[in-house]
Formats: C-alpha cells, sequence, structure tokens
C-alpha cells in the first residue's frame, strides 16, 4: 500500500524537487506529525510558519465545520457580505496600528505580494520596484521578479521589468530609492534568507527615505507574522509602520489564506476606473477567514505572542554553547542555527528528520537549520527536541 501511493505520488502529482522528502503523514496533534509504524516526527518548521497554533486545534476545526455548514464559497470576490471576511478584517485591523485598516484577502504570500505590488504601481503611478538580496516574496511572476536569488529568477527570464536589488541592512543603497520608485518591498526580518533582522536604524531610515520621494514602503511579514516573533508582526517592536502590509501562512490557521493590508486611502485607488484591482475568485474563502480568525483569537487568548521569545530562548540557551553551533540568528521563536558549512547542516537536518525531528535549512542559506515549531510547543516539548537535536550534533561531529 505504502509503495504503491509513493509510486502513484511520483506518477501522477507534479513535483517541484527531483528528490522529494516523501514523508507518509497519517496525522497530525499538538506539534507532532504521525507517520505510519509508529513513526513520530516533532514539528520544527510548522509547514514553514503555517501552524503557529498547532496542529489539530479545536477551536480551529469547529470554527471550519460551523462555516462549512453555513455557506462554503458564493461569489466572486466582494461581491457578497461574507460575515467571516469582514469579522476577520476588522479584528486583525484593531491590532494594527493606524493607518493599516483595510484588509485585500488573497489565496496565498505570493498573491499577497502580486496585490500590493499592484496596489503601489496604481497608487503612486510608477514602475520602478526595489527589492533586496536574499529576499524571498513567493514564486509567481511578480513576486519572482523582487526575489533575491538570482539561479531561481534566471530560468523565468524576462519577469517584470524596471526591478532594483540593494543590500539589506545598508543604507548607503537607500539612494537607489528616488521619486522614480512605486515601492519598496522588505521582509523585516529574512526568512529564506537565513533569519536576519533588519537593524531598527536601518528601516527607520528606509521608512524616511520613502517618505521623501512618495515611496510606498510594502512589509512582507508572510513568514513572520502572527505572533511568531513575540509582536503580532515584527514591525511593531520597532513602530515604523508600512503603507501596506503582506501577511499569510499562520494567517489562515492552517488554511490557505493571505492579504495586503493598507489604509483605506491607498486602497481606494483599487475601486478607482479603470477597476479590476485585482480580481481573486476564492481569495478570502469564507471557511479560510473563519479558521484564521479562530487562530487569531486563540493566540491572543492563549498568550501565544508573549510566550513566544521566552520559548525560543530557551532554544537559544539549549543550543548554544555546542562547538557545531558558531550562532543562533533569533526573534522570538523563529531561528536559524547557522553551523556554517552546507554539508554538514545537510548532514544534520537529514540525521534529525531520521531521529524524529521535522526541519530544514533555508532557500539562501543552506549553511543554517531552521527552528519554528508551532506557538503551542511547551517547554517540557523544547527540552525533548532539543535532546535529540543535541544527539544528532554530537553525532555528526564524531
Ligand atoms: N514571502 C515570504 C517571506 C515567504 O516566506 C513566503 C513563503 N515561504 C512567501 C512570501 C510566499 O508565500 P506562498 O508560498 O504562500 O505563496
Amino acid at each position: 500500500m505504502t509503495t504503491n501511493l509513493r509510486q502513484l505520488f511520483l506518477e501522477h502529482v507534479g513535483q517541484t524537487s527531483d528528490n522529494p522528502m516523501m514523508l507518509e503523514v497519517e496525522r497530525a496533534e499538538g506539534i507532532y506529525l504521525y507517520g505510519r509504524d509508529g513513526k513520530r516526527w516533532i514539528d520544527l518548521i510548522s509547514g514553514v510558519s503555517v501552524s503557529a497554533v498547532g496542529h489539530g486545534n479545536r477551536q480551529v476545526i469547529d470554527a471550519i465545520c460551523s462555516q462549512a455548514q453555513d455557506y462554503l464559497h458564493l461569489m466572486v470576490y466582494g461581491e457578497a457580505v461574507e460575515s467571516p471576511q469582514v469579522r476577520y478584517a476588522q479584528r486583525i485591523a484593531s491590532l494594527l496600528p493606524d493607518p493599516l485598516d483595510t484588509v485585500y484577502f488573497v489565496n496565498s504570500g505570493s498573491e499577497a505580494v502580486e496585490g500590493a505590488l499592484k496596489l503601489a504601481k496604481r497608487y503612486t503611478g510608477r514602475t520602478e520596484i526595489i527589492y533586496y538580496k536574499n529576499a524571498y516574496h513567493g514564486s509567481t511572476h511578480g513576486s519572482l521578479s523582487v526575489m533575491g536569488g538570482e539561479e531561481y529568477r534566471n530560468a523565468y527570464r524576462p519577469l517584470l521589468p524596471d526591478t532594483r536589488q540593494i543590500r539589506f541592512n545598508e543604507p548607503a543603497d537607500l539612494r537607489y530609492v528616488t521619486p522614480r520608485t512605486a515601492c519598496v518591498i522588505i521582509e523585516p526580518v529574512q526568512g529564506e534568507g537565513g533569519i536576519f533582522p533588519a537593524d531598527r536604524d536601518y528601516l527607520q531610515a528606509l521608512r524616511d527615505r520613502c517618505d521623501q520621494t512618495g515611496t510606498l514602503l510594502i512589509y512582507d511579514e508572510i513568514q513572520t507574522g502572527l505572533g511568531r516573533t513575540g509582536t503580532l508582526y515584527f514591525f511593531q517592536q520597532y513602530g515604523i509602520v508600512p503603507d501596506i502590509l503582506c501577511t499569510a501562512k499562520a494567517f489562515g490557521g492552517g488554511m490557505p489564506l493571505g492579504a495586503f493590508i493598507a489604509s483605506n486611502r491607498i486602497m481606494s485607488v483599487l475601486k478607482t476606473n479603470p477597476v479590476l484591482g485585482h480580481i481573486t475568485t476564492f481569495g478570502g474563502h469564507p471557511v479560510c477567514c473563519a479558521a484564521g480568525l479562530a487562530a487569531l483569537e486563540y493566540i491572543l487568548s492563549e498568550r501565544l505572542t508573549e510566550l513566544a521569545d521566552a520559548k525560543g530562548a530557551l532554544y537559544e540557551s539549549l543550543l548554544a554553547g555546542h562547538p557545531l553551533v558558531r550562532e543562533i540568528r533569533r526573534t522570538g521563536l523563529l531561528l536559524g542555527v547557522e553551523f556554517g558549512d552546507s554539508e554538514l547542516t545537510a548532514r544534520i537536518v537529514l540525521r534529525a528528520i531520521d531521529r524524529g525531528l521535522m526541519t530544514e535549512w533555508f532557500l539562501f542559506h543552506d549553511t543554517a537549520m531552521r527552528i519554528a515549531p508551532p506557538l503551542t510547543i511547551t517547554d517540557a516539548e523544547i527540552r525533548e527536541s532539543c535532546e535529540i537535536l543535541l544527539e544528532v550534533l554530537n553525532g555528526a561531529a564524531e
């Protein structure tokens, strides 16, 4: 049966890797993924920052079932007043600083980025887009055009014209932001780049430069959003507010949902002539909005945001000091454990998976390992996962 399923997977399911892991997970609960024959993994990546409230979260499942009983899809985006959308938009806006009060729902992170870039072009009437080295914003043509990894972009040229790459945390490059620039898109914490937070002074200088030049500032908090960094969104730690915020992943509580969020004034250009701001059939699906809202309420009521930093610090204290660990970069419960060597990192990651820890390296930084478990992880579970990881590290050192 197993072999058959894996064979059919390879024969009929389109692949993006020539060497997929092919894990057969039958069930997931809390921080655990359960496979066949009693195999179990501690999920240290949360499906890349998606499963913030843990697998099989009761509140989220109840919200999904309840909304599914009422209705699934009704009409194309914006034609029906759907209460899950309205309630989620109102709730998230109430937790964000002014003027981020208007939420445009989409299906994914890439689509949130597409929408944000289009909005910036419409609002400013400009075309130039500035992005960063080692940035990851998605896999559609627009988001690929602002990807900071050349080898992935090159295969799909020509991409969007009038884009320029600058260096992360490098104030000298801010001179490239000019009155020609429609927007700058930045991950306030680079995720696939290997967990590098922007410096506060840098982000402030970027904000100032955008204000001086009439350029919109877009934050991509798709990987960092919904509590993982210790605040609902990372930028709230600095209080430096963007013009457009992109969110997805944990935002859907495990269902496909994303959004770009801006002021009502900026967002309203999407409904001026010519219309067709951003059409999406399924964006803001009522079941996904119900799930996302339930996840958000769970995060707030369990104070998972406030607890994320202490949990991340516990990981840091248990792993720092191991001779193979060169550095730990961390914001909240999002860690990049640096080994400084890609072969060593690959060996550690594969052995960790074999020993029951689900982890991986980063797309643009293959010398570090990712730790981003569900925010619901307990201190005991953190210790358990570190014991296994330290054994793996000891084995890899030999
Ligand atoms: N932006 C960031 C920062 C991401 O980490 C990702 C996904 N890894 C995306 C955008 C794209 O999101 P999606 O895969 O949902 O399109």
